[in-house]
């Protein structure tokens, strides 16, 4: 006898939320490893983790999924366009032919590589030896390709590992709007850098203070003693503040900040603290909160399903990047935060002004390394890894000149060129641990945030009198409404134009960029 659809479709959410289930023991399992875990735990951890993500695999493979998917194909559950099931349906069915695609010995010669190429970056980037790890990352590069051919392709290699974290986004596409945002960001920085050298501190017409208070690489203005407890009480304030949920999440310490979630009610957030700085913590809490808001955004009835999932790493971090710089790098965020950092910290803060304080957390200029760069540089860093993941891996490009290929690359977009590896190619974990196509997503996140963030002050008028009182319930309602509580039922793209009406544009972050350090440095 033939299984109702409506049957079918109960007893694949009920399995759906099974795999949840066990996913969400392995996170937690692995936040613990990153908060608290003691070291010698270490070896233990690794095996009770693989024998849940074994357990993952099983689960999503089981023979019962292609029944269940085969029957509800022809369903009219599946017919309904945009109906809970039909997008639970959809978004299942390309789950699951991504992962019965890749043969087992493929999946797991792929995650041993990735564990002995993010040991042997550890030891290489210490030592800056880049020979000496070549031999690893040629071997993920190779592994990446047979996974591309597994998957399959028309145009390039490298949609398919893009899908992985853009789902429906092709390189193509990525690679026309990332080229358009180049041709106008690169002017616009050297005209920032040409200001920054040669217009005297006080003398250019407008401005009020000079552009750069300081050396570069020095964050002297704000140089001071900030204690610990009292950093980490004051992140969870800013937290709470534009709308985090304590009740249903948390802020620990971790070596590398990151959100995470246990639950359909737990989110966990990281940062770490350096005594002498305090806007180092504060940003990346702002950053990992607004991870954290979207996802508890999430609906929570549909956790482990796709209508309670995020989207894509483009549109999380389009999330975290709205909060961390839209938000937390605004003057008039700073207008009311900084009265209360000041109480906070008074020897370290009393003398500073607000316009100091502002200008500081907005200097621009190019360097080296991705992670310390600014809101403007920060997206030639990303082109530049772009570009050469795409040439390694159609093999226009061979790991062997991967360095000299880094250095020039650099040397273009930014102006700098690293004096060792360290500073230069061996700098990200990434590709080490197989991660090719993951980053553009992060200029991806830029992009998607500018265009939201544009958007939304249009629909809610200017924000600064709001940001200037303290007042981000409106943003954040926008946020839930327009974008998190849609969980998959829309790709990237089709959100992006829902909301905005648009497809994607590098416009709007420009518009942001000549605004805000136009206005700054004095150019235009
Ligand atoms: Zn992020």
């Amino acid at each position: 006898m033939k299984t109702l659809p409506s049957n079918s479709y109960a007893q694949l959410c009920d399995h759906v939320r099974e795999i949840a289930l066990v996913q969400s023991i392995e996170s937690l399992l692995e936040w613990d490893e990153r908060t608290g875990m003691p070291a010698a735990a270490g070896s233990y951890r690794a095996d009770q983790m693989s024998h849940l993500a074994g357990r993952v695999h099983q689960l999503w493979t089981d023979p019962r999924m292609a029944d269940w998917l085969a029957e509800l194909a022809e369903s009219p559950l599946a017919a309904q366009h945009e109906s809970d099931a039909a997008v639970t349906i959809r978004e299942l069915r390309r789950l699951y032919n991504k992962k019965v695609r890749l043969p087992q010995a493929l999946v797991e010669a792929i995650s041993r590589a990735a564990v002995l190429g993010q040991q042997g970056w550890v030891v290489a980037k210490r030592s800056g030896d880049y020979v000496g790890f070549r031999p690893l990352l040629e071997r993920l590069i190779a592994l990446k390709r047979e996974e591309a051919a597994a998957f399959g392709f028309e145009d390039s290699a490298y949609d398919p590992l893009l899908d992985e974290y853009e789902p429906g986004a092709s390189t193509a596409d990525v690679a026309c709007v990332l080229a358009a945002l180049r041709e106008d960001l690169v002017p616009f920085l050297n005209a920032v850098v040409a200001a920054t050298h040669h217009a005297p501190a006080g003398q250019r017409p407008g401005s009020r203070k000079p552009a750069v208070l300081t050396p570069v690489g020095s964050n002297a203005v704000l140089d001071g003693n900030f204690p610990l407890d009292l950093q980490a009480a004051f992140g969870q304030m800013a937290a709470e503040q534009v709308g985090f949920d304590f009740g249903a999440g948390r802020l620990d310490v971790s070596a590398h900040p990151f959100c995470t979630q246990l639950g359909p009610r737990d989110h966990r957030l990281t940062t770490r603290y350096a005594e002498r700085d305090l806007t180092d913590a504060l940003f990346s809490t702002l950053h990992e909160v607004g991870h954290g808001l979207y996802q508890q955004g999430l609906p929570a009835e549909h956790f482990g399903l796709p209508l309670g999932e995020a989207i894509s790493l483009g549109i999380h971090e389009s999330q975290s990047r709205l909060w961390e710089n839209l938000v937390g790098r605004s003057r008039a965020y700073w207008e009311w935060m900084l009265p209360q950092a000041k109480r906070t910290f008074p020897s370290a803060l009393g003398d500073v002004s607000l316009d100091q304080f502002y200008r500081q957390i907005n200097q621009v200029r190019p360097s080296l390394v991705r992670i310390e760069s600014d809101e403007v540089t920060y997206n030639l860093h990303i082109l530049v890894r772009f570009e050469l993941e795409q040439e390694l891996l159609s093999g226009e490009l061979t790991a062997t000149d991967l360095p000299e290929a880094w250095s020039s690359r650099y040397e273009q977009y930014l102006g700098v060129r690293p004096a060792n590896h360290s500073e230069g190619v061996l700098q990200d974990i990434h590709w080490s641990a197989g991660a090719i196509g993951y980053f553009p997503t992060y200029t991806l996140g830029n992009l998607y945030a500018a265009q939201f963030f544009e958007q939304a002050a249009a629909d809610l008028g200017p924000f600064e009198e709001m940001f200037r009182r303290g007042e981000f319930a409106p943003l954040l309602g926008w946020l839930q409404n327009n974008i998190h509580r849609h969980g998959r039922r829309y790709s990237a793209g089709e959100l992006v134009e829902r909301v905005t009406g648009r497809a994607l544009s590098h416009e709007p972050l420009m518009r942001h960029f000549r605004a805000k350090f136009g206005t700054l440095y004095g150019v235009s």
